[in-house]
Order: C-alpha cells, then structure tokens, then sequence
C-alpha cells in the first residue's frame, strides 16, 4: 500500500509542475501584451518629442534665412553709400540700414530663445530616450526570465511523461479513475497532504482515526469534506518533503 501511495504523491507532484507550465505559459503572454503595449505607448510618445524637435529645428532655419536677409539687405545698402548724391538719399538709405539692424536684431533674439527651447528639448528627448531603452531592457530581462523557466519545465516534461507512466502502472485501475477524475474536477488537485491534523487542500480538520490511519500507512484515505486522497507526506517519502523547496532563481538585477 506505501507503494501506492507514494505513486499517488508523485503523481500529483507532476500534474503540479504542468499545471505551473501551464500558468508561467500564460503568464509569458500577458507579460509580453502588457510589455508590447508600454512599447507602443513610449514609442509613440517619443516620436511625438522628434516631431516637436523638427519643428523647432524648422523655425530656426526660417529665421536663420531672415537673419541673412536682413544681413544682404543691410550689405546692399552700404554698397550704395559710396554712390549717393543727396541727402534725401542718404536719409533714405540710413532709414533702410536701420531697418535692417532692427530686423537683424529681432530675428537673432527670436534665434536665441528657439535655440535654448531646442537645448531643453533635446536633453529631454535623450533622456526619455535612455529611460525607454531602460525599461525595455527590464521588460525583456522580466520574458527572458520566465521563457526560462518555461524551457526548464519543457526540457524535464519529456522524462516527467515516462514517471507518470511508470507510476501509473502501479496503481490499481479504479483507485486511478477516481485520481484523474478528482483531478479534472477539483481543480487539478487529487492528492493532498494533512499536516497536523488539517487537509492541507480544503484546511478542515480530519478525525484523529483518519490521522492514526494515514500514519499506519496502511490504507488509501480520502478527505471525508473535499473526497480528495489525504496522506501523511512526512511520512512516507520524508527525503522528498526536503526537495520540494525549489531554490530560489539567483538574478542579477
Ligand atoms: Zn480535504
């Protein structure tokens, strides 16, 4: 009977770790939708920053090219000077010349403050984009992670499958039916441990004949609340309980 029960065990020790492929499966999916959305959404916000870049980039070559008429204008003028005849000119030509420097003079003040905007601006830019090249490393790290941890599982699953079947073909056929159905409708639980005195799967109290029982080890027993199997793991495989902690995963943050 001990037999038996440790194969239930192990049993449902491998139904656990594809239930956890199956959860670290779906959790990989909605980790990359999230990620592809925060993605999206950075991406599209730094594009909307490149575009302000261009514009601004945009009117100070606009007025660049006014400065340098404004300097043509001024140019011209100073080139008739040699050439006047009249005060009348004359006073027509400084009032151009005038013009000109006021001109000159607007546009680079105009010039200046566009080109702090663009200082501002781009250190900005540059920033958002090292923040997102940051979380998009972390993002990735966080898939790696669990893609990891998926192949592990997959890579054991082909060795699990052989168990399950060696196991399986110690157990009587009936006490096997009841397991898969349990399994299928109970949500993937069909053994389950008492400690103390309590199911560890519904956390009621069993009798203490039923514990007396499962410490003799003697007899398949099940859960007079939740009709799962109920056995005493400490007791029958107590190196086992030792490796059921899974070390924890060391990564570099
Ligand atoms: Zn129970």
């Amino acid at each position: 009977m001990k037999e038996i029960l440790c194969a239930l065990v192990e049993l449902q020790d491998l139904e656990d770790s594809r239930r956890d492929l199956r959860t670290l499966n779906k959790q990989l999916v909605t980790l990359k939708n999230d990620n592809e959305a925060s993605r999206q959404m950075f991406q599209l916000m730094l594009a909307e920053r490149n575009a302000q870049l261009d514009e601004i980039r945009t009117f100070c070559k606009e007025k660049e090219a006014e400065i340098k008429a404004a300097e043509d204008v001024a140019r011209r003028a100073r080139g008739r000077l040699s050439s006047i005849q009249s005060q009348r000119e004359l006073t027509a030509l400084n009032k151009e010349l005038d013009t000109a420097r006021r001109m000159n003079a607007q546009k680079s003040e105009e010039l200046l403050k566009l080109m702090e905007q663009l200082e501002v601006a781009t250190t900005d830019f540059e920033k958002k984009t090292n923040e997102f090249k940051t979380l998009d490393e972390q993002m990735a790290a966080a898939e790696q992670e669990i893609e990891t941890k998926i192949k592990e599982g997959e890579a054991d699953s082909g060795s699990q499958t052989e168990r399950r079947e060696e196991l399986r073909a110690l157990v009587d056929r009936p006490t096997l039916s009841r397991f898969d159905r349990v399994i299928a409708g109970r949500d993937g639980v069909a053994v389950a441990n008492v400690v103390g005195n309590t199911c560890t799967a519904c956390q009621i109290a069993v009798s203490p004949q039923v514990k007396i029982r499962l410490m003799r080890m003697a007899t398949l027993e099940e859960c007079n609340q939740c009709r799962r199997y109920i056995v005493w793991r400490e007791g029958l495989m107590p190196a086992v309980t030792d490796v059921e902690d899974t070390p924890d995963a060391v990564t570099d943050a």
